[in-house]
């Protein structure tokens, strides 16, 4: 657990790494409502998801999970998490979605069924018309996932539900709301915390094109993959487990933006391509939309 001084330090820490820049309209009018005095509660619905972004939520480290949910968040409400359910936890979403329980920050896991939204329920009410009401109290909104920030898997080919993220179902609600989207399936940790430690500490962090913290998403993994030299030297692996650069067999990582490379995973100790897979996509907009996706091609196809 970080104490006061620990914390205040890290704080620090992100607001250098981060930098803070001039927010734009509506967005910063919703961010100045922030108390600096105090941190806005968190309340975290998913709707079309598999709960695999919360559990790599819990994998966090420095802070860890249990710091960041009880201090620093606030985490208000989580399906999986908080010891609340059935009639109580209902009330407490709507409270604060009506606006009664003061201010807070929305964070969504999961697509949004646009075309059945009676797919995905929370009590009497779809997800969607909590997502809908939501927008009118909430401080902001962040996606968490590839599925709450561009429809991930539940919006692949087949789409019967109509699956699509958040940003894309306030834009066709006329909604205009500020959305930070953390894209992966599943999420790093880091990347979902240190973005809400931003939010609520220090403000908006810089954002890509497509509304994404720039600090984790703005260098190519195939430009700062360790095999980038054999990618030129073009020495390819021609099966799983081979040396040498993963782009014969499916390697997304020149369509992909993020710092796996740097960052690595499972607190340090590997990364996909580190552990000789390719890497997917999974945190490019364009995951699970199309065809070359190593996930739907058969083996007969190579
Ligand atoms: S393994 Fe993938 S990310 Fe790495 S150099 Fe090859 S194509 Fe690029
Ligand atoms: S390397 Fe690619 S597939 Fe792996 S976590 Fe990073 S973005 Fe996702």
């Amino acid at each position: 657990m970080l104490d006061r001084r620990e914390f205040l330090k890290l704080a620090a820490t992100l607001s250098t790494a981060f930098g803070i820049t001039n927010l734009p309209e509506p967005v910063s009018a919703a961010l100045k409502k922030l108390d600096p005095k105090s941190i806005p509660k968190l309340i975290y619905l998913q709707g079309q998801s598999c709960t695999g972004c919360s559990i790599s939520l819990l994998q966090a480290e420095s802070p860890s999970a249990a710091t960041m949910i009880t201090k620093y968040s606030q985490l208000a409400f989580h399906a999986d998490l908080s010891a609340i359910s059935g009639k109580k936890a209902l009330e407490l979403i709507d409270s604060f979605i009506s606006g009664q329980a003061g201010e807070y920050i929305l964070a969504v896991e999961g697509a949004i069924p646009y075309k059945k939204p009676e797919a995905c329920m929370i009590g009497h009410k779809t997800f969607a018309q909590h997502l809908e009401e939501a927008s009118r109290t909430m401080t902001a909104a962040v996606a968490i996932g590839a599925c709450a920030c561009d429809g991930g898997i539940p919006s692949a080919e087949g789409n019967l539900t109509g699956a699509i993220g958040l940003k894309e179902f306030y834009a066709k609600k006329n909604i205009e709301k500020l959305v930070v989207n953390i894209r992966g399936c599943s999420v790093h940790p880091d990347w979902v915390w240190h973005t809400i430690v931003h939010l609520v500490k220090i403000g908006l962090p810089d954002l890509t094109e497509t509304g994404s913290p720039s600090l984790f998403f703005s260098k190519n993994v195939h430009e700062n993959c360790p095999r980038y030299h054999d990618f030129q030297q073009e020495i390819f692996a021609k099966k799983l487990g081979d040396k040498g650069c993963l782009f014969k067999l499916g390697c997304l990582g020149p369509q992909t933006d993020a710092d796996c490379p740097s960052r690595w995973w499972n607190s340090g100790q590997t990364w996909c391509i580190d552990a000789n897979a390719p890497c997917i996509g999974c945190a490019s907009p364009l995951f699970a939309k199309k065809r070359d996706l190593p996930f739907y091609r058969i083996a007969s196809q190579g």
